[in-house]
Order: C-alpha cells, then sequence, then structure tokens
C-alpha cells in the first residue's frame, strides 16, 4: 500500500486525486484538509478514514470535531494543522493540491520530513522554488509535478538527459477569451471568465487561464523544476489542448506528451511514477479530432504572460508580488469588485512600486506576501 495525504483534498485536484485511489484501491489516504468545506470533509473522512483532517479555518474545524466524534480521525485546526498534516508520520507523499501560496510553509514541512511532493500547488514553486528546490535535493525527496503542462515535460524526459534540453514549449489553450481584443475585455463578465473551453478547474485557476497568468505561473514553475533558463521557455497556444507540452532537444527533435484533457493522469503518473497504471475513460481519437492547431499567445492583450515573464526575469522577491498581487485581484473579481482587467492593473501597480529584494528567505517572502496585500486593500 502507497499512503499519501492531501492538502486540500476538497477541491477539483484533491477530489480527483480520491478519484485515483478509488480506482486503484492500492493507496491508502492518511490525512486530508480542506479550507472550510467540512460537509465534504466529512464525507471523505467517512469514506477513507483518514487519520487526520486538518481545516484551516478554526471554528470549522470545532464543528467538524464534533461531527465526527464516532470516527476514528483526528481533527486539526489553522496553518499547525495544516503543517502537522504535512509531516504526518507513515506517508510518503504529500499531494499539494491547496490553492495560492500558503502552501508554501507545509510544502517546506513535507520536505523537512523527507516527503515525496505531487506537486499541483505551483504559487509555492513561483515564489519560493529558490528554496524549495535545493531543500528537496538535501532531503533527497522527489517533486513530482501534477500540472499536466509539467507532467508532460517530465514524462518526455523520461530517459532523457536533461542536459541535452534546447527548449520546453507549454502549451496553452488560450482560455475562454481567445481571439478577442482589449476593448472586448473591458466587459468581461465573471460568468463568461470562468467558461473555460476545454478543463473544469477550481475557481482561481479558472480565472488565470483567462487572464494568462496562469501560463506565466507555469513558466516560472517550469524554470524552477527543469532548472532550464527563461529563454528555454516557449508559450505555444493548442487550442484543443491535446498536445499538454513538448521538450525539444538539442537534435531538433521534439517530444510531446499527448492525450484528452483529464487531470486524472498526470496525478495517476506522479503517485505511480515511474510506472503507469490502466485508466478509465475518453481516449483520443485522432481522425475525430481532425487536426491540431497552434498560435502565437497574444501577448499585448493578455498581459498576464508578458508581466509574469518580466517578473521572473527580475527574481528576487518580485515574482512573490506577481503572485500575491494576483491573488488578492482575483479573489476581489471572483466578489465581482473589481472588473477583469484590473486584475493586470492591480498587478503591474504591485510590481511597479515593489523594491526588490534579493533571493529572500521565507520570512521576507511571507512579509512581502503581506505589505503586497496591504497596499493593494488601501487603494482597491
Ligand atoms: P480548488 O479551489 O478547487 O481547491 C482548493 C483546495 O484548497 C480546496 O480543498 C480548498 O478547501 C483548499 N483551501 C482553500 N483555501 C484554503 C486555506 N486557507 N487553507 C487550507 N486549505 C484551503 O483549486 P484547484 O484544485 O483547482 O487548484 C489547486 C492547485 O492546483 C492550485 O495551485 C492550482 O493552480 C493547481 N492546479 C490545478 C489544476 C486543476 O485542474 N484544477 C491544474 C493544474 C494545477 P475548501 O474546499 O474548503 O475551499
Amino acid at each position: 500500500m502507497k499512503k499519501i495525504a492531501i492538502l486540500g483534498s476538497t477541491g477539483s485536484i484533491g477530489t480527483q486525486t480520491l478519484d485515483v485511489v478509488r480506482s486503484n484501491g492500492d493507496i491508502e489516504v492518511l490525512g486530508i484538509s480542506a479550507g472550510k468545506n467540512i460537509e465534504k470533509l466529512e464525507e471523505q473522512i467517512r469514506e477513507f478514514s483518514p487519520k487526520l483532517a486538518a481545516v484551516w479555518d478554526e471554528e470549522k474545524a470545532r464543528e467538524l470535531a464534533v461531527r465526527t466524534k464516532d470516527t476514528n480521525t483526528r481533527i486539526l485546526a489553522g496553518m499547525d494543522g495544516l503543517l502537522e498534516l504535512a509531516s504526518m508520520e507513515g506517508t510518503e507523499i504529500l499531494v499539494t493540491a491547496i490553492v495560492g501560496m500558503l502552501g508554501i510553509r507545509p510544502t517546506i514541512e513535507a520536505i523537512r520530513a523527507g516527503k515525496d511532493i505531487a506537486l499541483a500547488n505551483k504559487e509555492t514553486l513561483v515564489t519560493a522554488g529558490h528554496l524549495i528546490m535545493p531543500m528537496a535535493k538535501e532531503y533527497g525527496v522527489r517533486i513530482l509535478p501534477v500540472d499536466s503542462e509539467h507532467s508532460a515535460i517530465f514524462q518526455a524526459l523520461n530517459g532523457e538527459s536533461r542536459k541535452e534540453i534546447h527548449k520546453l514549449l507549454i502549451t496553452a489553450s488560450g482560455g475562454p477569451f481567445r481571439g478577442k481584443k482589449r476593448k472586448d475585455l473591458e466587459k468581461a463578465t465573471l460568468q463568461d471568465t470562468l467558461k473555460h473551453p476545454n478543463w473544469v478547474m477550481g475557481q482561481k485557476i479558472t480565472v488565470d487561464s483567462a487572464t494568462l497568468v496562469n501560463k506565466g505561473l507555469e513558466v516560472m514553475e517550469a524554470r524552477w523544476l527543469f532548472d532550464v533558463t527563461l529563454d528555454q521557455i516557449q508559450v505555444v497556444v493548442q487550442p484543443q489542448s491535446v498536445i499538454h507540452s513538448m521538450v525539444e532537444f538539442e537534435d531538433g527533435g521534439i517530444i510531446a506528451q499527448l492525450g484528452t484533457p483529464d487531470m486524472r493522469l498526470p496525478i495517476q503518473y506522479a503517485l505511480y511514477y515511474p510506472h503507469r497504471r490502466y485508466l478509465e475513460g475518453e481516449r483520443l481519437d485522432f481522425a475525430k479530432l481532425g487536426s491540431i492547431t497552434f498560435e502565437e499567445p497574444d501577448m499585448e492583450t493578455f498581459l498576464g504572460l508578458p508581466m509574469a515573464i518580466r517578473a521572473a526575469e527580475e527574481g528576487g522577491s518580485m515574482p512573490t508580488v506577481f503572485n500575491a498581487s494576483n491573488e488578492l485581484a482575483v479573489k476581489k473579481f471572483l466578489q465581482q469588485k473589481i472588473g477583469f482587467l484590473d486584475i493586470y492593473e492591480i498587478i503591474g501597480q504591485s510590481m511597479e512600486r515593489h523594491k526588490k529584494i534579493e533571493n529572500p528567505d521565507l520570512d521576507e517572502i511571507l512579509a512581502v506576501e503581506n505589505e503586497t496585500y496591504q497596499w493593494i486593500e488601501s487603494r482597491w
């Protein structure tokens, strides 16, 4: 039996991880967690009987403890709860399916406890990749990508020498507003933004896909995961979302990974790496698909990508400002307090005013996050 814990088990990646657990039958889930959705967490406790379940919201944690007192699951609360879950005894892998840079501390805690990380939570690598990657090496743990693009690259690199990578080609669907121009986006509604053409995901990443911030975060994530320079990463729009990403090698040969858009594949690949298992579901039918098309990303309209590249080029604490300002801007957009284009405005202004810290440590990263939030709150 493989033993895992899941940070964010009630979300899109978390529930699909549990689908993979259900369909395989040889994975034991020892720990699960949620922000506040205790109804779903209770269902998961009753189905999977984990040893620990952590809830961020402390009042909800108390409520859950009362509701589940007939079970053997111990309920934890707040950040301390997430940290205990991340480093709990007996697990081999921590699936980081939590949303946002809140995932940094539990990820670090898990690495220190020697757990492999099945990483969906890209915000952690974006802001603290310079701390996480050397730490993973030091503690001998593997960072196994769950993001479909990074999993595709990871799969394409199987048996290859990373020294022979010429470039990484990260594919993008283009999101729900592909082909639109800036003036079309002035009145983009929340409803339109949440209609992703190919993937069903959590709300934050769905908005990030529409702004192309998600692609920017993925470029930064790829740079840390595969130890390449920014110049070695190219984003290619591939609207059908069947090529999940590609690697071009020194000799010009390109290896791509293809499949239907289904996150269970990269999740399962990370959990069983380097082995593959049968996965039920729709298979790619090339005759039905007809064609696969490619475009350049529209960097003039979708500023999320060029702003992310700028933040990555500047480095230091700038990616934290990019990420934190986006997290708060998306939250405000989801609450319908700001418009779609204001997301770019908030990120741009936050980066503009920031005085970069070179090589920030964890405390500095968290302080920059906090300070960015406060500055935005005082203006929007
Ligand atoms: P969801 O919003 O669907 O789920 C987020 C999870 O995190 C939920 O379990 C949620 O709990 C929990 N959570 C939220 N806030 C807190 C908090 N303050 N403390 C503790 N837990 C919290 O997100 P996704 O599953 O879509 O995304 C998760 C991560 O995976 C993100 O980093 C995303 O970028 C990445 N990713 C997602 C993909 C996808 O297909 N969805 C694809 C590739 C990467 P609750 O239910 O209580 O709110």
